[in-house]
């Protein structure tokens, strides 16, 4: 099983974020069945480990004249594995496109780092949801061929199912089976059978150590993304444990 932390803007000073890292390496240490990775805000990210891989929130696509960004050379030369892309709340909030969440891909897999693309829609209408993350499989992946693919990682995120804590609605076990199957029905169609089945998907939305379980049971998902509840480093502990 994969389990990936999104800390997002989170948490407010270093001395937090070292923490909070030291206490989930020293949880995690003995388990062996799962592999976690720990995404940090990009300030502190050279100032975390050893002891968990790191992953990244978001990086440009390139070096040079982008003032304020990060590229995938930048992350991979501070020991940097994993790259989130296509998160739905740089999707919604700083308005990504699925061009530019294809220009970055490609650039994370040329550097050799692996992509955790991000993909979701705010629809509860499986007919629209469907439609849509199609649409941004098909855009993401335009660039990319069979024998690049191979490090990808996508995770099936029903958008009104992230962080739920506001009394919103977790996506049931049979959701995110479903999801998770129509995202390796269209890596099949686009890469061919033997690389689709060897892809990693995982659920993301309000995943905690109370419903790990029933997420990682499902046939087709290969581990979560956790939010919110990766900020509480016994409750992140706990489900690393239960995956
Ligand atoms: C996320 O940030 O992708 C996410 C799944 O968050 P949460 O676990 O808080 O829903």
């Amino acid at each position: 099983m994969l389990i990936v932390a999104n800390w997002k803007c989170n948490p407010k000073s270093l001395t937090e974020a070292k923490k909070l890292f030291d206490s989930v390496a020293k949880g995690v240490k003995n388990i062996k069945k799962a592999e976690v990775v720990i995404c940090p805000p990009f300030l502190y990210i050279a100032s975390l480990g050893p002891g968990l891989k790191l992953g990244a929130q978001d990086c440009f696509c390139c070096g040079g004249p982008f003032t304020g960004e990060i590229s995938p050379l930048m992350l991979k030369s501070i020991g940097v594995k994993y790259v989130m892309i296509g998160h739905s709340e740089r999707r919604e909030i700083l308005k990504e496109t699925d061009e530019i969440v294809s220009r970055k891909l490609k650039a994370v897999l040329g550097t050799g780092l692996k992509p955790i693309l991000c993909v979701g829609s705010k629809s509860k209408n499986q007919k629209q949801e469907f439609k849509e993350i199609k649409k941004q499989l098909e855009r993401a992946l335009s660039e990319i061929n069979k024998n690049e693919v191979k490090n990808l990682v996508v995770v099936y995120e029903p958008v009104w199912a992230i962080s739920t804590t506001k009394g919103g609605k977790v996506a049931t076990p049979k959701q995110a089976e479903q999801g998770a199957a129509f995202i390796r029905n269209n890596l099949f169609k686009l890469f061919g059978k033997n690389i689709a089945q060897k892809l990693r998907i995982l659920y993301g939305g309000s995943v905690n150590s109370r419903n790990i379980k029933e997420f990682v049971a499902v046939d087709g998902i290969n581990g979560a993304l956790i939010g919110a509840a990766s900020l509480n480093a016994k409750d992140f502990i706990k489900s690393v444990r239960k995956s």
